[in-house]
């Protein structure tokens, strides 16, 4: 499965760039997770709207669906345009406004819940409530014997840990930097995103949901004191293969 990064930016995407959010295709499925401020822009250098199969949030926040009412309008135009016959599948919880999801014909939700696992395209898909002001739900795609973690928004969570066990790649939102530790509910540090990684034992940490303040590379130095293994930022349109 390959993994595109779109944005990597918390709260708002600054000049030219996107919120956090990633493209994730195998065996010619595309799936996009969370679809903030930015997101359609850059998604279109990747996939036209036309060949998208399918959504994914991890919560209700604007910097994961601010881009979500001018997708349901790209996928309308698109469908008169003759380019798209399928209704888009919105994947998400229904702590917020789920009903918002279904447009007409051009788009439907599709509840996800932390307790049931789904199948969505090539993957098996697994959620873990995380630690944020608002409900938000981590993810885990599995194929194949390999799986990939989204962590979404979150503080510290010992469930988390558990969640990630054996991940070949997990996507850590680092939105503080280690001075800050307990400073702002529902976010981690770099070095507690390498400590995640450290104690899920997952191969390679990609840090993203950057603060829009201090030195980025400074999030990698403190993932890395406590995770051995590769920790790089998430950049934009940079993509990993995992097999
Ligand atoms: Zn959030």
């Amino acid at each position: 499965m390959k993994l595109t990064c779109l944005g990597f930016w918390g709260a708002y995407p600054e000049a030219g760039s996107a919120t956090t959010s990633f493209l994730l295709e195998d065996e010619g499925f595309t799936l996009l997770i969370d679809c903030g401020s930015g997101v359609l822009a850059q998604m279109q250098k990747i996939v036209p709207v036309e060949q998208l199969d399918a959504l994914v949030l991890s919560h209700y926040h604007h910097d994961h669906i601010a881009d979500l009412g001018c997708m349901q309008y790209a996928l309308l135009i698109n469908t008169l345009l003759g380019k798209r016959k399928d209704s888009l599948p919105i994947y998400a919880h229904r702590e917020g406004p789920f009903d918002s999801l279904t447009y007409q014909t051009y788009s439907h939700g599709v509840e996800i819940s932390a307790d049931r696992k789904i199948t969505i395209g090539p993957w098996e898909v697994s959620f873990c409530p995380t630690v944020h002001p608002a409900y938000c739900l981590a993810m885990k795609f599995s194929s194949a014997g390999r799986s990939i973690v989204y962590s979404a928004d979150t503080g510290w969570s010992d469930e988390l840990v558990k969640f990630c066990k054996g991940a070949n790649l997990l996507i850590c939102e680092s939105s503080l930097y280690d001075e800050q530790k307990d400073q702002v509910p529902g976010h981690m540090t770099g070095g507690e995103a390498g400590q995640l990684a450290q104690l899920a034992g997952v191969e390679a940490l990609i840090l993203a949901h950057f603060p829009h303040y201090g030195e980025h590379q400074r999030l990698v130095e403190q993932a890395k004191q406590r995770f051995t293994g590769p920790v790089q930022l998430a950049s934009e349109l940079k993509s990993w293969v995992v097999k």
